[in-house]
């Protein structure tokens, strides 16, 4: 009784908000709040750079996809999607910057307005977070979840446990004082919104499993406990429509890597390519046990009910649409999630092919020796995406020697750390699939051919991001190895011998410093190679004149799928 009580006094306060604009609403703090960009000044584009080429370098590319296969309950969901995206959209934008709206509004260059929306503020994600307009400095490496001017001992010194939370903001009190704000409580209106809609499409629903998941989904959003749904979401197994959805990569938290941006992808499966791919999940625990490392690195089982499906996106809204595109999605995150139900993998069929065509094939015919382009093909970049997925849910979760789990230890190393396990360990576990037979499609050759080409192809993105430095690292460890030679026109040939042997050393080194949760190997590994080489940025140079884009961004929204 009290507590419907106190629902009808909430509704009658929403209700009030919601009616009036007059003096009863409270603004929300973070609504009020500048963020990082500088206030009071208009912004141009920067006059050393040609604005037209930084647009080419994305081709556009139109989401679309088959909706032939989904029920009438399945189509009447997607236009809520779409909605409660566009809330995702809208706080990632706060994360990022702050105030999107006034910012955005300050750019007069319509070309460099354009270009922060891909980019999502000032600062090019592609190209080291380097400002593309005048009147910007350097961006925070917090981003906006933390303040400008907090220190890293300012912000040890603070006793709350929640500062770690993934789902926290840190703030300033009235004092000057730092606190931590739970996002349900900054961005409540927002919450509220998208948390209804999901109970709407819930209603909705005809699939029990999805139901589920849209209902605690609403409810891990109204209160940050996102494992109840995060549990409810690996049970989803047949439904034709995905909603991946709620705060999710700590990637734009480059200060501790401790914060979630929002994001939300509209997915649509697709069954043929689903059945092809399910036919592993079962060998996983034999793989794991073959791992090239220590016993005592191999003893947690990745789940082998773990999922993998094909889909093909149909909207990418807030962190996951921010400069470059994921192909791939393998969640969740929490690592007791991992141990209880393994991890669902999500294969973007639409946005692979469109790099695969726009991006690889180009940058192959460029960089990759005339006699061994045969080997770069789209199943190979498909099997090694795939298994990159894959991977992220094989070796280690938590450390063997006490320190917690590997992302605790690894702290603002790890995401670099485990995008470039995933990746190696994902080759690793092609090549022993062939060896065992279950791979017959094409040769190994192409799988490490199409592998190095796509290194090339993920340079191109800079080193900012924990992509983009775990990428450096596999490059400059393969190309001492000999695992590949660079010829004096500037083409590149894998020798297959030697790339076994470096892939194997690599997927040992990766598991021992997860294993032992060596934040300080991680770290001195990153500062020295995770940076782009003298001869690879000149290869790098040649692609950019020839006019290959360097990614995609998309044309996108309900009617692109036309529904309504
Ligand atoms: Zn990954």
């Amino acid at each position: 009784m009290k507590r419907l009580a106190f629902f009808a006094s909430l509704i009658a306060i929403v209700m009030t908000v919601l009616s009036c604009a007059g003096p009863v609403q409270t603004p929300n703090p973070e609504d009020l709040r500048a963020g990082i960009i500088p206030q009071g000044v208009e912004f141009e584009p920067r006059p050393d750079l040609d604005m037209n080429a930084k647009l080419d370098a994305f081709a556009e590319f139109e989401l679309t996809s088959n909706l032939g296969h989904l029920t009438a309950d399945e189509r009447e969901i997607l236009p809520i999607l779409f909605e409660v995206a566009g809330i995702m959209e809208d706080l990632f934008w706060k994360q990022a910057i702050g105030n999107r709206d006034d910012f955005l509004n300050r750019i007069k260059d319509e070309k460099a307005a354009k270009y922060a929306r891909i980019h999502y503020g000032p600062w090019d994600r592609l190209s080291n977070n380097e400002a593309f307009l005048t009147n910007i400095g350097p961006k925070p490496a917090g981003a906006n979840f933390y303040p400008e001017d907090m220190t890293k001992e300012e912000f040890e010194a603070l006793a709350d446990p929640n500062k770690t939370s993934q789902y926290t903001l840190i703030r300033r009190d009235e004092s000057g004082n730092l606190k931590v704000v739970w996002y349900h409580e900054a961005y409540k209106e927002k919450i509220m919104r998208a948390a209804e809609l999901l109970k709407k499409a819930a209603g909705i629903s005809q699939n029990a499993a999805f139901k589920n998941y849209l209902n605690l989904r609403a409810e891990a959003l109204l209160t940050d406990n996102y494992q109840p749904s995060d549990m409810a979401w690996m049970d989803m197994k047949d439904s034709n429509v995905d909603f991946v959805v709620g705060p999710i990569e700590n990637y734009e938290d480059q200060l501790f890597g401790y914060k979630a941006a929002h994001e939300a992808f509209i997915l649509v499966k697709d069954p043929e390519w689903s059945s092809r791919l399910q036919r592993f999940a079962v060998l996983l625990p034999d793989l794991q046990k073959g791992i090239p490392a220590d016993d005592k690195y191999k003893q947690e089982m990745p789940g082998s009910d773990s999922d993998l499906n094909v889909y093909d996106a149909i909207f990418y809204a807030g962190d996951c649409n921010a400069g470059s595109k994921t192909i791939a999605i393998n969640l969740p995150n929490d690592p007791e999630v991992h141990v209880a139900k393994g991890t669902r993998k999500l294969q973007l069929k639409n946005s692979m092919k469109a790099k695969f065509d726009k991006i690889l094939i180009p940058i192959a015919e460029k960089l990759i020796d005339p006699e061994q382009q045969k080997h770069v093909t789209f199943d190979a970049f498909f099997t090694n995406t795939t298994f990159h997925e894959v991977a992220h849910g094989m070796g280690v979760k938590n450390t063997v020697n006490g320190k917690g789990t590997v992302r605790e230890a690894l702290k603002e190393t790890y995401t670099s750390i485990e995008e470039g396990k995933a990746d190696i360990m994902g080759l690793w576990m092609v090549a022993q699939l062939r060896e065992k037979g279950e791979i017959t499609e094409g040769e190994l050759m192409d799988n490490y051919v199409t592998f190095c080409a796509g290194i090339f192809r993920s340079s191109r993105f800079g080193t900012a991001s924990a992509h983009g430095k775990a990428n450096m690292m596999r490059f400059n460890f393969f190309e001492e190895y000999g695992a590949f030679t660079r010829n004096a026109e500037g083409y590149y040939t894998v020798n297959a011998e030697k790339m076994t042997e470096a892939m194997n050393i690599l997927v040992n080194k990766i598991t021992v410093i997860q294993g032992e949760g060596d934040y300080d190997t991680a770290k001195a590994w990153i500062e020295s190679d995770g940076s782009l080489s003298e001869s690879l940025r000149t290869d790098l140079a040649r692609l950019n004149e020839g006019g290959i884009p360097v990614d995609i961004y998309f044309k996108q929204g309900p009617e692109m799928v036309a529904v309504k």
